[in-house]
């Protein structure tokens, strides 16, 4: 058997080490530290358009205290984009509200500016009150039309939590996804650009919002000499050790950032010739996913009647992990109460989508094993 060929692996840089060395030296091994601050600089610093980080312990923490501080309560309406991982969503229920799901357009798969703003008519309609806050999601690195959404957004006077767990270096009109709205998310999980072994990262605009994020994720204690609360708090901080990494890693995120982005390339490339089988590319120059995961889309009738699944358990049998995309969050069983706005688009690419592996430690003879797995498969 081959060497197995993994979806999106964690790749240190080598300067990891280091910034934990210096926690155990300095007896920095607390939640908070040095190398806290160190990493949240140099977010913002990557980010620009003056943005104040604060890191946490997950992506998922991050949207839930965006979502806190957006003022979100028991019973408000928060619209979400429905083509997403659970963890955009979940937050919105921890807050005892209600999702609200909106469908994505064909040519980024994320939120649709067409059916946010019918959604965001049909509420008010029927409830006398506009949602709460609008999660759009960029998925597998891919930014949503943002000019569009902000416009709906401004218009109804509605705030943006951007779920950018998967888009950290991608660009929209140049600017960094995550510098769009209110607040922004990141997540440094284990398979995402770069890594914290776990941690995530909430992106403000203003060092007040900055400030307040961590009074919430440190339990909101009030300034007195005891321990006084005025609002329920969290405990999201992320620890020194975790930040140590995360520093050695903001080290090489442009080189993993360009190494996704050619390993995108090469699949473009491989799968060129093959009719039922269309990498998904950014459809305009206003556009630059990070390509975090480089996907496709499967048309069994030009494959030999080969689905996106099928070729999924082939690829096993080769030894290579690929994934479903992300099943929509109003097909999802336990959100299946909430209302969805949309016309079926994100059930439809979820039917012919596949991730394949895109790690940036893959050399091109993996990514060429797999496109020619691919195309051996289909060709039967
Ligand atoms: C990974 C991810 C999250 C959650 O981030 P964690 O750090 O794992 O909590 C949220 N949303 C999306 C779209 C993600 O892919």
């Amino acid at each position: 058997m081959q060497e197995r060929i993994w979806l999106s692996l964690a790749q240190m840089g080598g300067g990891e080490q280091k910034y934990i060395q210096e926690a155990f030296d300095t007896n920095w091994v607390v939640p908070l530290g040095p190398n806290v601050n160190g990493f949240e600089n140099d977010i913002a610093k990557f980010l620009g358009e003056d943005s104040h980080v604060v890191a946490l312990s997950a992506g998922t923490a991050a949207i839930h205290l965006g979502l806190v501080q957006l003022g979100i309560e028991a019973g408000d309406e928060v619209i979400c984009q429905s083509f997403t991982f659970a963890a955009s969503a979940n937050p919105i229920k921890y807050l005892g509200a209600n999702p609200i799901f909106v469908d994505s357009e064909e040519d980024t798969w994320n939120l649709s500016p067409e059916w946010l703003e019918k959604a965001i008519l049909d509420r008010k309609a029927k409830t006398g009150k506009s949602p709460k806050a609008i999660i759009p999601v960029y998925l597998y690195g891919m930014p949503a039309k943002m000019d569009e959404i902000c416009a709906i957004a401004t218009k109804y006077d509605i705030p943006i939590m951007e779920d950018a767990a998967e888009a950290m270096g991608s660009t929209y009109k140049g600017r960094q996804c995550g510098t769009f709205g209110e607040f922004g998310a990141l997540s440094f999980n284990g398979n995402k650009m770069i890594t914290t072994s776990g941690g995530g990262a909430l992106i403000c605009r203003t060092e007040e919002g900055a400030k307040r994020t961590m009074f919430f994720a440190t339990q909101a204690r009030e300034n007195r000499p005891y321990y006084y609360h005025e609002h329920i708090g969290y405990n999201y901080r992320m620890s020194n050790i975790c930040a140590g990494i995360g520093r050695g890693q903001m080290e090489v995120l442009e080189e993993h950032i360009a190494r996704r982005r050619a390993i995108h390339t090469l699949y473009t490339e491989q799968l060129a010739e093959c009719q039922g089988i269309s990498v998904k590319q950014n459809p305009s120059t206003d556009f630059d996913s990070n390509f975090w995961l480089t996907c496709i889309e499967v048309d069994p009738t030009l494959c030999n009647g080969k689905s996106a699944d099928d070729i999924r358990l082939y690829l096993e049998t080769q030894n290579i992990e690929s994934r479903l995309l992300w099943r929509p969050m109003h097909t999802q069983p336990i959100f299946a109460d909430c209302p969805y706005y949309g016309d079926g688009v994100s059930e439809r690419i979820f039917e012919r989508g596949l991730c394949l592996p895109s790690g940036s430690s893959l050399s091109d003879e993996q990514i060429i094993r797999v496109a020619n797995a691919i195309k051996q498969f289909i060709s039967e």
